[in-house]
């Protein structure tokens, strides 16, 4: 277990940082998870992951198919579309609903809980420890006799560097 492990460090996506390290790091863990549930990553269901691990910014399918297409693995979009849904159930990538894209899961193999803040201006996300708002949520629901099935914790704003350029 690296030290990255411990708690999700919401800041750093959006901090200046040696990016290639995350996303090795990263890479790393997910095939191990995917080894350990048995779980098939095809060479573009590798690349997927890789291209969203290019940065912490989340992308569109069509963007992630544009990108699949350019490296030679067709362009039809279920091409994209599987390999995402693929990454997504695995837990390798994160819906972002908000700007209907996906984004690379910086925790994979670990349980959390992220409330995803998403920067409105350069599309970067980070995860943030959701747990205490996800039980507020389950509180409030639970006192209005609500069951919940599904839930997506996002807020959109600006990232530092955004607020910094006057964005
Ligand atoms: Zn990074
Ligand atoms: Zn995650
Ligand atoms: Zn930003």
């Amino acid at each position: 277990m690296t030290q990255s492990d411990d708690t999700p460090d919401a800041g750093l996506a959006f901090a200046q940082h040696d990016h290639s390290h995350c996303a090795e790091d990263v890479l790393a863990r997910a095939e191990t998870l995917a080894r350990e549930r048995g779980a098939r990553l095809t060479p573009v269901r590798r690349r997927t992951l890789e291209i969203l691990l290019e940065s912490h910014q989340a992308l569109g399918a069509y963007d992630v198919l544009d990108r699949l297409a350019a490296d030679g693995f067709g362009n039809q979009p279920p091409v994209a579309y599987r390999a995402l849904e693929f990454l997504a159930e695995l837990g390798l990538v994160h819906r972002i609903r908000r700007l209907n894209a996906f984004a690379a899961c910086m925790h994979p193999g670990q349980a959390h809980q992220p409330a995803f803040l998403i920067c409105r201006a350069c599309k970067m996300v980070a995860e943030a420890a959701g747990e205490t708002v996800r039980a507020a949520l389950d509180r409030a629901a639970h006192e209005a006799g609500f069951r919940i099935e599904r839930s997506n914790i996002e807020a959109l704003g600006l990232c530092t560097a955004c607020q910094e350029r006057g964005a």
